[in-house]
């Protein structure tokens, strides 16, 4: 992919990409992903990719691998991460424990956390009086003002203990970069847990710790995440106080994406999952592409684009808050112009991995490369995606055409076996060096037997290729060759006649 016009690093924009390494890659993630990646380069500011593994029944190594495949395949280069490096190294959350362990001590020594004791049942049946009684049923502040004594109680118990934020008594407003004013009021905001009984630090600590290290000025990321916002502003000016963080980043927060039905496309639908893309041949601009318009647009009239074309207008602020539908269609209509965009030698050169692919239906001796060269440019004007390619140009390499029984019932009526007689005769006969003269034969074939050109045509089609559509047909016999597509119109007669 070419990139965009970038020198990254030069502005004070700096935004990141945090991923948990968690399951396979999904578009919410890509989506993210991509917004980032394009405001860090339309601002020429630092994208910076941190993996956020601090779950460790959850993470897995071979979903990092794949992240990092995965954004490597797309093009979106990061300038501060993983393989790249950076000053604020490590990137990975599980390699800097110490330093949320750090935080949270001053944290807890600056009045702004605290250990709480409370078991889940207690957590639980005061939560459900809170509701009886019509209350937030959030933590309802319990241990803020524990005694030494009590602490001592609690310990001789052996009860465990977690530590929690205190949020400060305040209604907190912010401005969302897409939703504009956003107000938290703070019965609905409770005191969060920040590290657990076993000492491991939670998302909620780990997350803003990091922005706030990392100088992140913008975070952008999906709106299942707006209502931790509230709280890592608080954290934030809490670390501030501490001189952790210099200034609270701007939160922008890109809008849900809908699938079948109208509901939350879940990382668990299949459509969702960016390996199958990558599987069945979508071109990384042809996805970005697409990606980008879930949320954002390039212009009234036009929805096809380049990556630098998106860098180039992408703005956070054109960016809408209603929930995006998800539409296969146009993700593959999309793919299929990019597909049309690349020059005759990239089109060829991304198809390879399906025409060599160990899964090929032909066997890898009996591809032909010349054949390939020359029907390469029909074929890409009618592919969506590039994994189509091999039942476009199957006939070629394999030793038989397809045994397509629908097919064949569709194109073999009364008559065919006449019709396909008299058109192996014309194509006997005819001069192989054009298409337009082996369309004249089967045009003449037609003729005798009072058939228009698309009705002689398709017993012929399917003949030869197995199949009722395919590539332009006279440019497909003459790839396929005189003496080949006899000898399979041959066969087809005989099938006909026994
Ligand atoms: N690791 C978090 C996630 O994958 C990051 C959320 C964020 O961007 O703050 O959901
Ligand atoms: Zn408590």
């Amino acid at each position: 992919m070419a990139s965009a016009p970038l020198n990254p690093g030069t502005s004070g924009v700096r935004v990141r990409f945090c991923p948990s390494p968690t399951g396979n890659p999904h578009v919410g993630l890509v989506r993210t992903a991509l917004f980032n990646w394009a405001f860090a380069r339309h601002h020429q500011g630092t994208l910076v990719f941190r993996i956020e593994d601090t779950d460790a029944a959850r993470d897995s190594e071979e979903s990092y691998r794949m992240l990092l495949d995965s954004l490597r395949w797309l093009g979106l280069d990061w300038d501060e991460g993983p393989e790249v490096g950076g000053p604020h190294a490590p990137y990975r959350q599980s390699e800097r424990m110490d330093v949320y362990a750090d935080v949270a001590r001053r944290l807890k020594e600056a009045g702004h956390a605290y250990d709480c004791y409370c078991t889940n049942e207690e957590l639980e049946e005061r939560r459900a009086e809170a509701r009886a009684a019509g209350r937030a049923s959030g933590y309802d502040g319990r241990c803020r003002t524990l005694t030494p004594e009590q602490v001592a109680a609690y310990r001789a118990e052996g009860r465990a203990s977690i530590v929690r934020f205190r949020m400060p008594d305040r209604t907190i407003t912010f401005t969302d970069l897409v939703r504009g004013e956003l107000t938290f009021t703070p019965e609905n905001v409770p005191d969060f847990g920040i590290v657990r009984a076993s000492g491991a630090p939670l998302y909620t600590l780990v997350n803003p710790v990091d922005d706030a290290l990392m100088g992140i000025t913008h975070v952008l990321r999906g709106e299942d995440l707006l209502s931790s916002t509230p709280r890592q502003i608080a954290l934030y000016d809490a670390l501030i106080e501490l001189g952790v963080a210099q200034a609270v980043p701007q939160f922008g927060h890109l809008p849900y994406v809908m699938g079948e039905g109208n509901k939350k496309l879940s990382k668990r639908d299949p459509e969702s999952s960016l390996n199958l893309y990558r599987e069945r041949g979508f071109l990384p601009e042809g996805l970005l592409n697409y990606l980008s318009l879930l949320g954002w647009s390039y212009s009234a009239d036009q929805d096809v684009f380049t990556v630098a074309e998106m860098v180039e207008r992408f703005d956070i602020t054109g960016v809408n808050a209603n929930p995006a539908r998800f539409d296969l269609k146009k993700a593959e209509a999309i793919n299929a112009d990019h597909i049309r965009r690349l020059d005759e030698k990239a089109f060829a050169q991304a198809c390879e991995p399906w025409l060599r692919a160990p899964f090929a239906p032909w066997r890898p001796e009996d591809f032909d490369e010349a054949a390939w060269q020359a029907i390469a440019p029909h074929a890409q004007t009618r592919l969506t995606v590039l994994s189509d390619i091999t039942a476009n140009v199957d006939f070629l390499f394999l030793a038989e055409p397809v045994d397509d029984e629908a097919s064949w019932a569709k194109a073999m009526k009364e008559g065919s076996a006449d019709l396909l007689r008299t058109a192996r005769e014309k194509l006997e006969a005819a001069d192989w060096s054009s298409p337009e003269a082996l369309k004249e034969a089967v045009l003449a074939a037609g003729e005798a037997h009072g058939l228009k050109l698309g009705k002689a045509q398709a017993p012929v089609r399917v003949a030869v290729t197995g199949r009722t559509v395919g590539l332009p047909l006279f440019e497909s016999l003459q790839v396929l060759g005189r003496d080949r597509t006899l000898a399979r119109i041959g066969a087809a007669l005989a099938r006909l006649e026994s």
